[in-house]
């Protein structure tokens, strides 16, 4: 690898780190140390609504705890600090205006009952309503693509709400590439132009993330599945940009010990087996147990998650945090779902 590895782990303050998070964790981790690299905890809180006291404390805990330290951080080593989004805000409407002046995204000033009609006249046509542009011709969508220059102008003066939202191509075929999916294809007129910035003065996840990953420089994103349908946006907004994009690598969903569904945090209460690494108490005063209070050692933990995804190519089960960097390959994690086995961490555990 030409460039030095520079990997992120970037949780979003919303509740604890659960087992999800901490593989995305512990991947990005080997992947870093296993090629020299950095490994960067970027703390993604622009969305108030859903931020929880504490979480960022419990997350860089439980990092801790699995003895996965990270080289870059908030507080620590902010070489392109800060790691807090909410701390770098600033920055993100400048690149939102760029994006304007270039063509390349515009304001909408929609409101949410305009919204709804549109969506609901879609729906008794019995089609699917995608707010992008080329639908603009339809009328009811209000935005600077069908307002002059001044009435735009006009708008933003008189205080009206506004969001900027992404232009995305039209009649284009976009062609992506995963390093666990491989090469993928994309009809562009299917994409919604997301927002980037909203009306609170705030980017949203896509702009922020693209614009932090790009500061960073970060060469590989490796994250959990749910964020592959964002890919294509992302790829769109590093092309805009005219940056070159980092790699990308989409983890396998963690399923429910039946394989059916995806691993909920609730599933742990519900089926008695601990979800997060410590002991976790919600703002609504609700205890779920962690791994630590449940007796588990750390190393039985992470040798456990490394296995949600990804095997070694040979019989060995037991792999300390040193072996599995050594070990450690993307090309060895799969696409298929990983099913969450209880007593495999039993088993893990007795082990050690
Ligand atoms: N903040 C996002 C999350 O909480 C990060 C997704 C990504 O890694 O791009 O999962």
């Amino acid at each position: 690898m030409s460039k030095n590895v520079r990997v992120r782990f970037a949780p979003s303050p919303t509740g604890p780190l659960h087992i999800g998070g901490v593989r995305t964790a512990l991947f990005n981790y080997l992947f870093a140390k296993k090629h020299g690299g950095d490994f960067v905890l970027r703390i993604e809180d622009t969305d108030q609504n859903r931020y929880v006291e504490g979480a960022e404390e419990y997350i860089v805990k439980s990092l801790d705890w699995c003895g996965m330290s990270f080289d870059e951080g908030p507080g620590k080593n902010e070489k392109f600090g800060p790691y807090r989004q909410s701390e770098r805000k600033h920055l993100y409407k400048q690149y939102a205006d760029d994006l304007i002046a270039n063509g390349k995204a515009y304001y909408a000033f929609d409101t949410s009952e305009q919204l709804d009609a549109e969506r609901k006249g879609h729906e008794a046509e019995g089609k699917t309503f995608i707010y992008n542009w080329h639908n603009r011709a339809k009328g009811r969508l209000v935005n600077s693509l069908v307002l002059t220059e001044a009435e735009t102008k006009a708008k933003i003066e008189a205080g009206d709400d506004y969001v900027i939202r992404f232009k995305s191509p039209q009649d284009e075929t976009l062609h992506l590439t995963d390093i666990i999916r491989g090469n993928m294809k994309i009809d562009t007129n299917v994409l919604d132009d997301k927002i980037l910035f909203k009306s609170d003065g705030m980017p949203t996840y896509h702009l922020a993330n693209i614009v932090d990953d790009h500061l960073m420089e970060i060469t590989h994103v490796i994250r959990g599945e749910e964020w592959l349908p964002s890919l294509a946006l992302h790829q769109l907004l590093y092309d805009a940009f005219g940056w070159d994009a980092p790699e990308f690598a989409h983890l396998p969903l963690i399923l429910k010990p039946t394989g059916k569904g995806k691993l909920s945090k609730r599933d742990g209460d519900k089926m008695g087996f601990p979800v997060f690494p410590l002991e976790y108490t919600a703002p609504d005063g609700t205890v779920s147990r962690g791994y630590k209070e449940d007796g588990y050692f750390p190393e039985a933990v992470v040798n456990f998650l490394a296995f949600l995804g990804w095997n070694p190519g040979t019989e060995q089960e037991i792999f300390s945090l040193e072996q599995l960097v050594a070990d450690f390959d993307l090309a060895r994690v799969n696409k298929a779902g990983a099913r969450f086995d209880p007593d495999k961490t039993k088993w893990f555990n007795h082990h050690y």
